[in-house]
Formats: C-alpha cells, sequence, structure tokens
C-alpha cells in the first residue's frame, strides 16, 4: 500500500515493530536504508561500466530450460517475488486495478477520494470504511492457489530463500511459508498493533478476526487507542525487515521468479535489478513486465528485463495465469502430481477446519440460547 514516494528516507522513522531475533546481527535502521543506496550506486556503477559478469547460465530461454537448471542441482537459493495476480484466482480482488478492482466499490463508504481508506491519517479520523472493507475483503474467505503452493514446494525442496509478496491476503502463510520464509512488503492482515506511540501493544489475527465481524471498531484494552492491521498504509513505510532482507537475499539469489506482478510499485519493482547479473529471471504473468525503459537503458540504467532483445540472456517471460505457468513449470521439473495431490489435501483441510469452526460456532450459539431459555429435559 505504499508508492513510489513513500520510500523510507534517511530522516524519517521507521513505524514498525522490531522484530530482535531477526535484526540481532543487521546493522541500524539508518545503516540499513544507507546500504541500500550504496548498493543502487554499486548497480549503477556496474551496469554502466559493464562490469559483473553476464555468464549465460541457462541453457535456453524457455520455462524448459530454467527447469532444467533447477534440476541441475545448481540452483539452492531462489527468491520469489509475487504480487495481486497470484490471488486472483482465490476471487480476491486486485486492489490496485482502477475500474475493475476494489477502489469501483468503494462508493458506498462516502470516501473524499477512494485512495482515503488506506491513507493513514484519514483512517485514524475514520476508520469505519477501512473496517467494512476488512469485513469484506478477510482473509481467511479465501483459500490458496496452485502458485501459493508451488512456492510451498520450493520451500518443501529446500531450494527457497525467500517470497517477497506485495499482497496483504496472508495467503502465503495459510499455504504453509512461515515469517521466516516471507517478505510481506505492503505488511500483513496476520498481526495488529495499536496506532499508540507509546503502547504500540500487539494482538493477533483471531481478535482482530472477532472485532471484524462483531462490527466494531477495534480499540486497544491498554490504552483504547485505535488498532490497526500491520498492512502499510500509504503514508506508512514498508516494514524493515523489507531492506535488511534484501540486502541480505538478493545478491546471494541464484533464480529470481516473478509472478503475477506488473512491476510498476517501487520499491519493489526495482528489486529484479539488485540480483547478480548471472543470475536468470523467470516471470510469470499475463503480460511482459519490468522490461527497461530503452532510453534509461542507453544512459546505463540496466536492471530492467530483457526478453527479446539480441542481448538477451537470462530473462524468460512466461506468458500465462500464474496457475497455469505452475502447473506448467511443475510438470517441467516432474512435480505436477506432488502439486496437485498437494493442493486438494490441503483445500481438503482448510473445508474441514471451516466446517469444524462453523460447528462450533453453530453449538455455542446453541448452548448460549439453551442456557437463557432452558429445554425442558426429557424424562427418562
Ligand atoms: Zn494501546
Amino acid at each position: 500500500m505504499s508508492d513510489a514516494t513513500e520510500l523510507p528516507k534517511k530522516e524519517e522513522k521507521l513505524e514498525v515493530t522490531p522484530e530482535p531475533e531477526e535484526q540481532s546481527d543487521e546493522s541500524s535502521e539508518d545503516e540499513a536504508v544507507g546500504e541500500t543506496e550504496m548498493d543502487f550506486l554499486r548497480n549503477l556503477f556496474s551496469s554502466t561500466l559493464g562490469l559483473g559478469s553476464t555468464e549465460k547460465v541457462l541453457d535456453e530461454l524457455t520455462l524448459e530450460g530454467v527447469a532444467r537448471y533447477i534440476k541441475s542441482g545448481k540452483c539452492k537459493n531462489i527468491l520469489c517475488l509475487v504480487g495481486a495476480g497470484i490471488s486472483t484466482s482465490a476471487g480476491i480482488p486486485d486492489f490496485r486495478s482502477p475500474g475493475t478492482g476494489l477502489y469501483a466499490n468503494l462508493q458506498k463508504y462516502d470516501l473524499p477520494y477512494p485512495e482515503a481508506i488506506f491513507q493513514i491519517d484519514y483512517f485514524k479520523k475514520h476508520p469505519e470504511p477501512f473496517f467494512a472493507l476488512a469485513k469484506e475483503l478477510y482473509p481467511g474467505q479465501f483459500k490458496p492457489t496452485i502458485c501459493h503452493y508451488f512456492i510451498k514446494m520450493l520451500k518443501d525442496k529446500g531450494i527457497l530463500r525467500r517470497c517477497y509478496t506485495q499482497n496483504i491476503d496472508t495467503l502465503e502463510r495459510v499455504a504453509g511459508l512461515e515469517g521466516d520464509d516471507l517478505i510481506e512488503a505492503h505488511g500483513t492482515f496476520y498481526t495488529s498493533h495499536c496506532v499508540s506511540f507509546c503502547c504500540r501493544k500487539e494482538y493477533n489475527l483471531d481478535w482482530m478476526k472477532e472485532k471484524i465481524f462483531s462490527d466494531a471498531i477495534p480499540k486497544c484494552d491498554k490504552c483504547s487507542s485505535l488498532v490497526k492491521p500491520d498492512i502499510v498504509f500509504f503514508g506508512e513505510n514498508l516494514p524493515v525487515r523489507f531492506f535488511t532482507s534484501m540486502k541480505m537475499d538478493f545478491p546471494r539469489c541464484d533464480l529470481l521468479i516473478v509472478m503475477g506482478t506488473s512491476l510498476q510499485v517501487q520499491p519493489f519493482a526495482s528489486l529484479v535489478g539488485r540480483v547478480s547479473k548471472s543470475c536468470p529471471r523467470v516471470l510469470i504473468n499475463m503480460e511482459k513486465a519490468g522490461q527497461a525503459d530503452p532510453v534509461l537503458g542507453l544512459l546505463g540504467f540496466g536492471g530492467g528485463m530483457d526478453f527479446d532483445s539480441d542481448k538477451a540472456y537470462r530473462d524468460v517471460a512466461h506468458i500465462s495465469t500464474c496457475d497455469d505457468g505452475c502447473l506448467a513449470f511443475a510438470e517441467l521439473l516432474g512435480w505436477k502430481e506432488e502439486l496437485q495431490e498437494l493442493v486438494k489435501q490441503e483445500h481438503a483441510r482448510i473445508d474441514s477446519q471451516d466446517e469444524r469452526e462453523k460447528e462450533s460456532k453453530e453449538s455455542a450459539a446453541m448452548a448460549s440460547s439453551a442456557s437463557v431459555e432452558p429445554q425442558p429435559k426429557a424424562e427418562e
């Protein structure tokens, strides 16, 4: 929920809860952002001066070529960059498509302008529209897609370094990725925090769910301030972990898989340029994306995808839905049946869990109505 204008600047205090266990060996926030700038300069110089190896790793610029590379066993640090396109088949509307997506359905909330619903200052004064929308879009009403389970398989095979997602639907977690496997660049519904700087008490998903579904505006039980899911609103910074992990992950990446994103939102979009020059990059999307602007390319601002030029040597575009692309990929890897079985099992598990929750709610409701109006017991 952040755009190009909201890249954290050195002067700004990053509004996030530190995660000490993950950052004990990391530098400070300021240094992390400073490093980002250094990386940028390093990349700029290396592309301008033609430094860095452009070794051809793939034998063919196709999904087959990428599958052969994975099967060769040389690929152990895969990064996935994913966006809204991986969740559309789960039924989640795309937040960023004007007209077709979410913004079109916001009229009923009487907002001054649609984006206000995700603007932190507006939210602090008028939280109602956001929570009404959150109820409609509540994570957990949806099941992860084939694509989500494909990423889970990469983890299970021990070759996923991390998945960077722009989505806030938590479907990566539902599919079995854990905190350390994930960078939720635009935050998550999974945890929530009190908005008061002095308090910042954390709340879990169940707590927030209860509030959202009882149409109550979530208030902190310690200080009565608003409680907000940890999704990144306009006017807020990206999580610190995004910057610290990026610095560690991208230089080590040996295959970048980009799925379901048109790579138009910064700083997420610039991540494709952060892998080494020999690192193959595959895009599975409904359209080509991330290509370098030809003029900027001439000026030496490289890093964009190059699928088609004479110089193309590492970028592969597979134009399809993310689910179809992942099935095709899995087939080439010899994992197709395993993937389909995983999806079947997990969806059945989620369905039966939903069924059990429904039943326990119904019986709780019956029990409470029974206590109000005791039913006469049958004589024995
Ligand atoms: Zn509080």
